[in-house]
């Protein structure tokens, strides 16, 4: 048990024993905190893969220490898991200051947005994910910040409102986006560096398992690592709760060393195929196929047919797919491919009749 005694003892004294399931989702909750907090890479060395970006950046920083300036703002973009925030905390580890981390949501009120910008310290990085989330007030508030370390206060009302000009501490932004298209012209151009990360090899992959596995004290051999890497979406963030289900799955089934059959095995019974791709996945594709033909039909239709916010369809769902090669993205709407077809057994006639493979 990671979280402290003194934390359950507490959770059980109000409930007389008895855990609420409100309480057990909090204590969830902590415990995926911690497990995150260890397994985070700390360094550029320790940081697997986005090699060019890792470059890149490493001379970005080196020249603003030379040049002894504040090092640009940089947007940071790609889908959900690939490494945003953990890049952001090693870049300010790498510059020696403080990150105040934030989302985009969370700063609906111009004072949310203000209260932030007013409270960092000289040389501080602020980390804003879903940045292309953010209200258009807020983002008038962030300009003349992000250019001149300034912000206009309004004081008043209507017509004895006053506008003042008031200094801030030089600060880097760094933004994270899934959908760097949705981020406003004007915000955009006001970051000197803009990368997109891009999904990881296999082979890199196994190395983010092998290493997580290695801090969380779990057994792997070779062939269980490249197991779960090839069953990952390319995405650490998965890789890594991968591992903690084919470790129960070793610890109860097996003799607590993930091999190539613990892994696989394991993988089957969360319904994640050889290809990686789990239930929601196949439904999106089979139901383009029954229902629409193959495609194309709009990703609304998509979302509304499968039950699921469409901002999870598009940032979380689809990216791997098209990757993949399962799916396509036309102006009339989203297609699958003929590997969707193989991969899930189906034969498209050419009069576009279907079949089993
Ligand atoms: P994002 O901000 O893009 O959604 P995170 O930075 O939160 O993604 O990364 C998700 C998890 O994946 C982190 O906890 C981290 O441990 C792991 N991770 C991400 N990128 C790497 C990497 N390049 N090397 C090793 N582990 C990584």
């Amino acid at each position: 048990m990671i979280l402290g005694d003194e934390n359950n003892n507490k959770q059980n004294k109000k409930t007389n024993g008895a855990i609420k399931p409100v309480e057990l989702e909090a204590i969830e909750l902590e415990l995926d905190r911690t497990y995150e907090k260890n397994i985070r890479p700390k360094t550029f060395d320790d940081y697997i893969g986005q090699n060019s970006i890792k470059e890149t950046l490493k001379i970005t920083i080196e020249a603003a220490k030379k040049r002894n300036v504040q090092l640009d703002h940089i947007l940071l973009y790609g889908p959900p898991g690939l490494g945003k925030t953990t890049l952001a905390n090693i870049i300010a580890n790498e510059c020696n200051v403080s990150i105040k981390i934030t989302s985009a949501p969370a700063l609906e009120r111009p004072r949310d947005i203000i209260g932030i910008l007013m409270s960092l310290k000289e040389g501080e990085i602020l980390f804003i994910d879903e940045i292309h989330r953010l209200n258009k007030i807020a983002e008038e508030i962030l300009y003349p910040a992000m250019e001149d370390y300034t912000i206009d206060l309004t004081t008043g009302k209507s017509q004895t409102v006053k506008t003042m000009r008031v200094p801030v501490q030089k600060f880097t932004l760094i933004g994270a986006t899934t959908k760097a298209g949705a981020l406003s012209g004007p915000l955009r151009d006001r970051f000197g560096v803009i990368h997109r990360l891009e999904f990881y090899t296999n082979e890199e992959l196994s190395r983010v398992i092998k290493r997580s596995a290695k801090i969380l004290n779990i057994k792997i051999n070779d062939e269980g690592a490249d197991e779960i890497a090839k069953r990952a979406r390319c995405t650490p963030r998965i890789a890594n709760r991968l591992i903690k289900r084919a470790s129960d799955w070793a610890l109860v089934k097996g003799d607590g060393i993930i091999t190539k059959q613990t892994a696989s095995d394991a993988l089957d019974a969360l319904n994640i195929d050889k290809e990686g791709l789990d239930t929601t996945d196949r439904e999106l594709l089979s139901l383009i196929i029954k229902n629409y033909n193959g495609g194309p039909v709009g990703v609304e239709t998509l979302a509304v047919a499968l039950g699921e916010d469409i901002r999870t369809v598009e940032d979380v769902v689809e990216p791997y797919l098209l990757q993949a090669g399962f799916l396509n993205r036309t102006q009339r709407g989203r297609c699958v491919t003929q590997k969707a077809y193989e991969h899930l057994g189906i034969n498209k006639n050419k009069n576009g009749q279907m079949g089993l493979f």
